[in-house]
């Protein structure tokens, strides 16, 4: 083997090696923050729902402060109290929807990590072959690859397979460049996550013994008012006016869903018969139409019935539909949820402890809709009943049988 014909040999290897590298290794993509920021943007539309919770929260204690000396204000206290409540329990599903947005922000930066450093390993090893490579094939340098043109057609093949080449090794070493720099981005992402994930939880604790504390008052405020006056359950006066809003309330919300539906070619439908909300409770305290309000001591109508059932007993929807409504009402229901059943048929069930559905779910016959409680304008433990047939208030007593009242059968 000559030394002159090695050489040549030796060169057109080079080139050959060089441009497998060119062409078989191709350089991997640095890992781009991609999704992250969509992720971002959520957390800060949450934290700025919390601070309108926060605003809320503050102008109920502000209402608070101004009728916390007056004893005849207890109800409305109560009231006040259990609003406060509502706000907290909201701002208690916020900051855990933030804690699982954190999670899913640090999985991402763990994620980007791992490949980041997968890279960065094949963009090293890809670094070290050129730098080996360099040193075993010392003398052959982009110029020695040029002199050694036969012709001048050969020059310029060769003057663009050097270009290649200078181009990929520069190419590999800003890639190693731009991977080292996204892991930096990434640990300080991770970094940040975690540190306002764990902020985000110390405010939950914070919540959660406000919300203990809330719900302390309003027992400490029941006793108080059910120590003066013994075994009421609602202002039936307070209740009407309120019901009678509530009519045209609903009857508006129903058109608004009806046409919805309509337009996504849906209709509700729903069993004919009702079931009846609380199994194991049907001894009724108060009945529809005319009683003497405990509050008054006037006769005043009333627009639903009352079961007295322990506090947390499961309230089932009567029959199938759609949530219309799911919320605090300040007035006087307290925590009420209304279904409907479609064609002007709903059903209103008042003074939950809590409600496990919300507006627009679909509901079956007899799921839950929520717990028995006394909030609002209640001071124990009660169903208020309330069925609207046609966008008319009808006696629930009529839809059922087994129904008892003082002992008698209905
Ligand atoms: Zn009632």
């Amino acid at each position: 083997m000559g030394k002159t014909r090695g050489c040549g040999h030796l060169l057109r290897r080079a080139l050959c090696v060089l441009l497998a590298a060119v062409l078989l290794v191709p350089l991997p993509a640095v890992v781009a923050p991609d999704a992250r920021a969509v992720t971002q943007a959520e957390i800060d539309s949450l934290k700025a729902s919390a601070g309108d919770l926060d605003k809320q929260k503050a102008d109920l204690q502000k209402q608070l402060k101004a009728i916390s000396a007056d004893k005849n204000k207890a109800m409305d206290q109560k009231q006040l109290l259990e609003q406060q409540i509502d706000v907290i329990q909201s701002e208690i599903s916020n900051i855990n929807q933030q804690i699982t947005k954190y999670d899913e922000l640090i999985t991402q930066a763990q994620t980007g990590i791992a490949e980041t450093q997968q890279e960065e390993a094949q963009l090293y090893e890809l670094f070290c072959q050129r730098v080996r490579y360099m040193e075993e094939e010392g003398d052959v340098n982009y110029w020695a690859i040029l002199f050694h043109a036969a012709d001048f057609s050969d020059l310029l093949d060769r003057l663009i397979m050097v270009d290649e080449i200078m181009e990929y090794d520069n190419a590999v070493m800003d890639s190693l460049i731009a991977t080292r720099q996204q892991l930096e981005e990434n640990k300080n992402q991770l970094e940040q996550a975690r540190t306002a994930q764990q902020a985000a939880k110390e405010k939950q604790v914070t919540a959660r013994k406000e919300l203990e504390s809330r719900e302390a008052e309003v027992d400490k405020l029941l006793a108080q008012i059910n120590k003066e006056k013994k075994q009421v359950e609602h202002s039936v006066k307070e209740l009407e006016a309120l019901a009678k809003q509530m009519d045209a309330e609903i009857a508006k919300k129903q058109k608004e869903l009806a046409a919805q539906l309509a337009a996504q070619g849906k209709k509700i439908t729903s069993e004919s018969g009702y079931k009846w909300p609380l199994p194991d409770y049907t001894n009724l305290s108060s009945l529809y139409a005319g009683r003497i309000d405990p509050f008054t001591g006037k006769k005043a109508t009333h627009s639903g019935i009352d079961v007295p059932a322990p506090k947390g007993v499961k309230i089932l929807s009567a029959k199938s539909g759609v949530v219309l409504t799911s919320a605090y009402n300040k007035g006087g229901y307290g925590n009420y949820v209304v279904v409907d059943h479609g064609n002007g048929n709903t059903t209103l069930y008042a003074h939950m402890s809590s409600r496990s559905v919300k507006a627009g779910d679909v509901v079956k016959q007899g799921q839950v809709l929520g717990l028995v409680g006394t909030t609002g304008r209640s001071t124990g433990n009660h169903l208020h009943y309330e069925i609207r047939e046609k966008d008319v208030r009808i006696d629930p007593v009529t839809r059922y049988s087994g129904l008892t009242y003082k002992g008698k059968k209905l």
